[in-house]
């Protein structure tokens, strides 16, 4: 059998952004059209673009017309706007300016969505450094008011209808850049774009396939309502003598000329203004509808979404770390030695994983169980190389399938980790892409590493999903992601990892997000390809006892520190550290009076940025002491396979910190 790769996510997606595919959305669409707003929004679109293409053919030559008996006439019977100062009828010069003036106001906004998207997207692809200063610089130019940056753009690209749209469009581009850079971050934060890292496709394949098609409709909906920003931004250019110049003329340059002869016909100006008000709100109202009926947020509405996941090198530790006893096996796939994973903080760095050692084999499977926030998913997503670019890693050690991270990496080494590494992430919607079929996803994966074929990779996905046992596979290669039950996703994503032929399975709490009957499935789908491949599996969990049933051996972490490294067969015999005596002893079995509270460990866990003195567990331990609170244990063997951190490690346990009995707890 072939390895996993949990790169799963990494091509499969099902694409919320397309309509077409789902009636709900069709539905919503044709709710909207029937509120009086989307029938607005409607009906004058649709006038606008007939007009745009009918009036330049019907009243060309007619607006053209000169009559010099009929200069600077008042609104009339036959001139309803009146004349100008050559006796050109001012309604059919507004009718035939639609064109020109609506082409002019597309073009700006498709100048301002491309340049916006190139800076967008740039700190996706660019190193660190450059895509800081790229933001920095689109937030800056954000900062400026558009009319005075349109007004600059239009200096330096010269007076006449091209300068003004690549005024208009250069600045309307930083509110569409930072438009972008919100969204790009928001999808890039989603599991199926770590996965996709995992497998070791590259950032710009990661942009085209699984960024670009998850926010092209919030794009369109926002450049619908760009459009009629740009129109009005167009009209002020004109209306200052920057955009059209005569004889060409649309909306803003007859309002230029209408303003001239005010007060001998206000009409004159009137007409075009008017015009400019309806396609500006036929426009914004078109993109406030399509918002509702897309559910995206309008441009107001939108937050700054979470940063992107980018994998931070570790940097090697001067010290040396006690190694994990079985660390000198031949047949290492990970060796992990003093790792650290730190972050930038007001006063100066957390760090929530503090000196973690520990080793894996081949064929291994080690549990890491702990509290939330004890370090342990975090701990795997250093593995994995998929922390946030902000993470400071170090380690004295991290070799991950014989790579050492540590050290700067290649294509091929990509390569080895997207084939060999798998990564199975807690929710399985989102760790494949929406956009995407399933099988395509999975396909993905052998195309890009092996070099399969479209038809050859796409048989081995159905074989690889009939794998994972999921029925009619052949039917289920073609479905979208929210077509699949949350545990068949689970299983997909797996399936996902078996394109490669994988040697070590990180899973970050695959189980949480689905209900107890599919756990179980999903945990022996894992045993099952564990056995038959002989792969490593690194499983996370909070659960002691689903840790304690997969895997060989367990680590117990707390405050970001392994504590207690032992045999999962000892878990609830042979404990010897309190904390996990107490996690032992807070599961509920088939002997516990359901008439009393359950037990709990009391206190809270440790706050990363402020980690007390000595050992972190002292002030929930009813076994601490002086020493305890100031000197920190370190995690010592006792020449087996056996490493716990406690100065009273086994000591019996009567009380809890309140001195209350806690006869749970006591080790059995
Ligand atoms: S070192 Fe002391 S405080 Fe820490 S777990 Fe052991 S007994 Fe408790």
């Amino acid at each position: 059998m072939a390895g996993v790769d949990g790169i799963a996510g990494v091509d499969a997606v099902s694409d919320p952004s397309r309509a077409g595919r789902d009636p709900r959305r069709a539905s919503r669409w044709a709710g909207v059209v029937r509120t009086p707003l989307g029938l607005a929004a409607v009906v004058l679109t649709l006038a606008l673009l007939v007009l745009a293409v009918v009036a330049p053919m019907l009243w060309s030559a007619d607006a053209s017309a000169v009559d010099t008996d009929d200069i600077l006439a008042g609104p009339s019977a036959e001139h309803w706007a009146g004349t100008d100062n050559l006796g050109r009828d001012i309604v059919l010069r507004t009718l035939v300016a639609t064109r020109l003036s609506i082409g002019l106001a597309l073009g700006a906004t498709a100048i301002a969505v491309v340049v916006g998207l190139v800076l967008g997207t740039a700190p996706l692809l660019l190193g660190r450094r450059a895509g800081r200063a790229v933001v920095a610089g689109v937030n800056v130019a954000v900062a400026f008011p558009g009319l005075l940056l349109a007004l600059f753009f239009a200096v330096v690209f010269g007076v006449g209808a091209t300068g003004a749209v690549l005024a208009v469009g250069f600045a309307g581009a930083p509110s569409f850049a930072r438009l972008v850079q919100t969204l790009v971050a928001g999808v890039a934060a989603h599991d199926y774009v770590s996965a996709a890292r995992v497998a070791g496709v590259g950032e710009l394949r990661i942009l085209v396939r699984h960024v670009l098609p998850n926010i092209a409709e919030p794009l369109i909906v926002n450049a619908t309502i760009g459009a009629g920003s740009a129109l009005l931004s167009f009209a002020g250019l004109s209306f200052l003598g920057l955009g059209v110049q005569a004889p060409a003329y649309d909306w803003g340059r007859l309002l230029f000329e209408g303003v001239g002869s005010l007060y001998v016909n206000p009409a004159a100006a009137f007409a075009p203004g008017a015009a400019v008000l309806l396609a500006g709100l036929a426009l914004n109202l078109l993109g406030e509808s399509a918002a509702k009926a897309v559910g995206v947020a309008s441009p107001g509405e939108l937050s700054v979404a979470p940063r992107r996941r980018r994998a931070a090198r570790a940097t090697p530790l001067p010290g040396p770390a006690e190694p994990d006893p079985q660390a000198d096996a031949p047949d290492l796939v990970l060796d992990v030695r003093d790792l650290h994973v730190g972050f930038p903080a007001r006063d100066g760095r957390v760090e929530p994983v503090r000196g973690v050692t520990f080793a894996v084999r081949r064929g291994e499977a080690v549990g890491i169980v702990g509290e939330s926030g004890s370090g342990k998913s975090l701990t795997a997503l250093a593995v994995a190389q998929l922390l946030d670019d902000l993470a400071d890693v170090r380690a004295e050690r991290l070799d991950v399938l014989g790579e050492d991270l540590t050290a700067p990496g290649g294509e091929s080494r990509r390569h080895h980790l997207g084939t060999s590494l798998a990564m199975v992430f807690q929710d399985p919607m989102s760790s494949f892409n929406p956009t995407t079929r399933v099988g395509a996803q999975l396909a993905e994966v052998a195309r890009h590493h092996q070099g399969m074929g479209r038809r050859e990779a796409m048989d081995r996905a159905v074989d690889r999903l009939a794998a994972v046992r999921i029925d009619d596979a052949e039917r289920r290669v073609r479905q979208y992601p929210h077509e699949f039950s949350g545990g068949m996703r689970q299983r997909a994503m797996i399936g996902m990892g078996l394109m490669g032929s994988p040697e070590l399975v990180i899973a970050d709490e695959p189980t949480t997000a689905l209900d107890v009957t599919v756990q179980q499935q999903v945990l022996d789908l894992l045993q099952a390809i564990r056995r038959a491949d002989d792969v490593a599996l690194v499983l996370i969990s909070h659960d002691v006892t689903v840790v304690g049933d997969v895997c060989d051996r367990v680590l117990v972490m707390y405050a970001g520190r392994v504590v207690e490294d032992l045999p999962a067969t000892g878990l609830t015999t042979s404990a010897r550290h309190p904390y996990t005596r107490a996690l032992v002893a807070a599961v509920p079995t088939m002997d516990t009076d359901l008439d009393r509270p359950l037990t709990v460990i009391p206190g809270r866990p440790v706050d990363p940025a402020d980690v007390p003195v000595g050992c972190a567990y002292a002030a929930r331990c009813p076994l601490a002491s002086d020493r305890c609170r100031a000197e920190d244990p370190p995690l010592a063997g006792d020449g087996t396979a056996h490493r716990v951190a406690c100065w009273h490690a086994g000591d019996p346990i009567d009380v809890d910190p309140g001195g209350r009995p806690l006869a749970q707890v006591e080790a059995t």
